[in-house]
């Protein structure tokens, strides 16, 4: 049996993990997200000269993101309230405390505040009648009726609320402890998050951040930034194991010297291969630079990744 340090670590990661598939999940083509949007836009097309049928869709819009923001929003709680409830087993501490109902409401009511400046956007430029390619867009560009910005928000949501009923579920059971974040490492890991990953504060300390991208310096919780796939374990101070928290900055720093496969550059995406950088445009991969030695090649990921 692995010691509770560890225990804690890998509970933390099955929190990340399973954020990340209700994330994938919400972002699916298929999701209710989607889903209402794409109503949305049928219902509009052809109509945004009527700001009664305009006014009528976003209102059925309101309706269905809302609903759906519920139902992710309590799955996000159920992800941390689980990570609560295998912790305080590992301790022997008995059942986590259940969460404040008023969390999610106000996670709602930030994404539809979201949702209400693009609806008034889309109303006003209906009322003016000053084209439907502003609302809906067109073949090749998303108008201001479009899904991207809400689902940036709700992902942040579901990192936010996920955490937050973690720390509320343990907080009272869990008094003396220090909150160590834990990263998932892999090659979309961020320079932040693979300088953070391992790094101990007290209960009402915030870590400190280096690195980009990052919300902020100093930050008590996770998400550090968009998309962070960084969560904390709560560790009771005498079993705050050194080894482990070494062999987390290890992999975190071996991470961090691999340059990554592929990565955007503006519009473009690029990857390095061996001695080469390659760039993606018409369908494949093309060489794009070639580098004398290895060490360039790793130089010129490295700022292909800035
Ligand atoms: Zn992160």
């Amino acid at each position: 049996m692995p010691d509770p340090h560890e225990r804690s670590i890998a509970s933390a990661l099955k929190s990340v993990q399973q954020l990340k598939k209700l994330t994938d999940r919400m972002r699916g083509t298929n999701s209710a997200i989607h889903r209402a949007y794409r109503t949305v836009l049928r219902a509009l097309k052809g109509n945004t000269d009527n700001p009664a049928i305009v006014t009528d869709a976003l209102i059925t819009l309101e309706d269905s993101i809302r609903a759906a923001a519920a139902t992710y929003y309590d799955d996000a709680l159920a992800v941390g309230m689980a990570q609560a409830q295998r912790d305080l087993a590992i301790y022997g501490l008995g059942q986590p405390d259940n969460i404040d109902p008023n969390s999610a409401n106000l996670a709602i009511a930030s994404t539809i505040s979201l949702l209400h400046s693009q609806n008034e956007q889309a109303l006003s430029i209906a009322r003016l009648d000053l084209g439907e390619e502003y609302i809906i867009g067109d073949a090749s560009r998303r108008g201001i009726i479009q899904p991207a910005p809400i689902l940036s928000e709700m992902s942040f949501w579901l990192t936010s609320l996920s955490v937050l009923s973690y720390e509320q579920g343990t907080k009272r059971k869990m008094p003396e402890v220090v909150r160590q974040a834990v990263a998932q490492i892999d090659q979309h890991t961020t320079r932040t998050c693979l300088n953070v990953h391992g790094q101990i504060v007290g209960e009402d300390e915030d870590f400190h951040l280096t690195g980009t991208p990052k919300y902020a310096d100093d930050m008590h919780d996770p998400p550090f930034h968009r998309g962070c796939r960084t969560s904390i374990a709560k560790i009771l101070p005498k079993y705050l194991d050194d080894e482990v928290t070494a062999g987390m900055r290890e992999d975190a720093i071996e991470q961090g010297k691999k340059p990554k496969p592929s990565t955007m550059v503006g519009r473009a995406h690029y990857r390095v291969v061996g001695k080469r950088v390659q760039k993606f445009w018409a369908g494949r991969w093309h060489r794009y630079k070639t580098y004398d030695t290895n060490l360039a090649a790793r130089y010129a990921a490295a700022k292909l990744n800035k």
